[in-house]
């Protein structure tokens, strides 16, 4: 029954973790910082059909703001914006979460904030150096709502 389905899924928020649902940061559309809001860049953005996108500064892995779909509203092609002068225009902040925190305090934190998408980060003590903050990917309110009424 659909019903038991979501009861089962709703059950499940409180022991799996934003790292079971998250987007590999392979998988996430973004844009590097120097990007140029040219029509081939705005094109792009479009036709990725997401709404936020992660902007990173040169590694994928460092990610410095998050570009709306909206903000591009006023952005004309033909006048070659660098996509600097939105990011620090809106200055969107960011919001991070380690990899175990839990699908139901997930919930809560959207629910709470005005963020509806997540920077999933883990702590990297493998190897000789000192552990780093390691960004594993992306999660966002459609992940963990998935997560509740996905049938199975
Ligand atoms: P909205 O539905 O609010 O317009 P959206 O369609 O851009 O936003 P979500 O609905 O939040 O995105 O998420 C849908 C799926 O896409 C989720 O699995 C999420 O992790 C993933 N996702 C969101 N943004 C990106 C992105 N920039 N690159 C890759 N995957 C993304
Ligand atoms: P997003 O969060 O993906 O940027 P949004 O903020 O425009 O989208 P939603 O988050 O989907 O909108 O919805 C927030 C609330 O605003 C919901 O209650 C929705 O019904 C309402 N809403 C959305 N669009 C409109 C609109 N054009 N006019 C009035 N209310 C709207």
């Amino acid at each position: 029954k659909e019903e038991l389905n979501i009861i089962q899924g709703a059950l499940e928020l409180r022991s799996k973790t934003v790292e079971d649902v998250l987007t590999p940061l392979n998988d996430c559309f973004m844009l590097a910082s120097d990007a140029i809001l040219d029509f081939y860049t705005m094109s792009d953005v479009m036709q990725s059909g997401y709404t936020r996108i992660p902007v990173f500064e040169n590694e994928r892995s460092n990610i410095v703001d998050i570009l709306f779909v909206k903000d591009l509203a006023f952005v004309d092609p033909d006048d070659c914006t660098s996509l600097k002068t939105i990011t620090q225009f809106y200055k969107h902040p960011l919001h991070c979460v380690f990899n175990d925190t839990k699908l139901d305090a997930m919930l809560e934190q959207f629910k709470k904030g005005k963020s509806h998408l997540a920077i999933v980060q883990r702590v990297n003590n493998e190897g000789e150096g000192d552990p780093f903050y390691e960004v594993m990917g992306i999660v966002t309110l459609e992940d963990v709502i998935e997560e509740i009424i996905k049938s199975e």
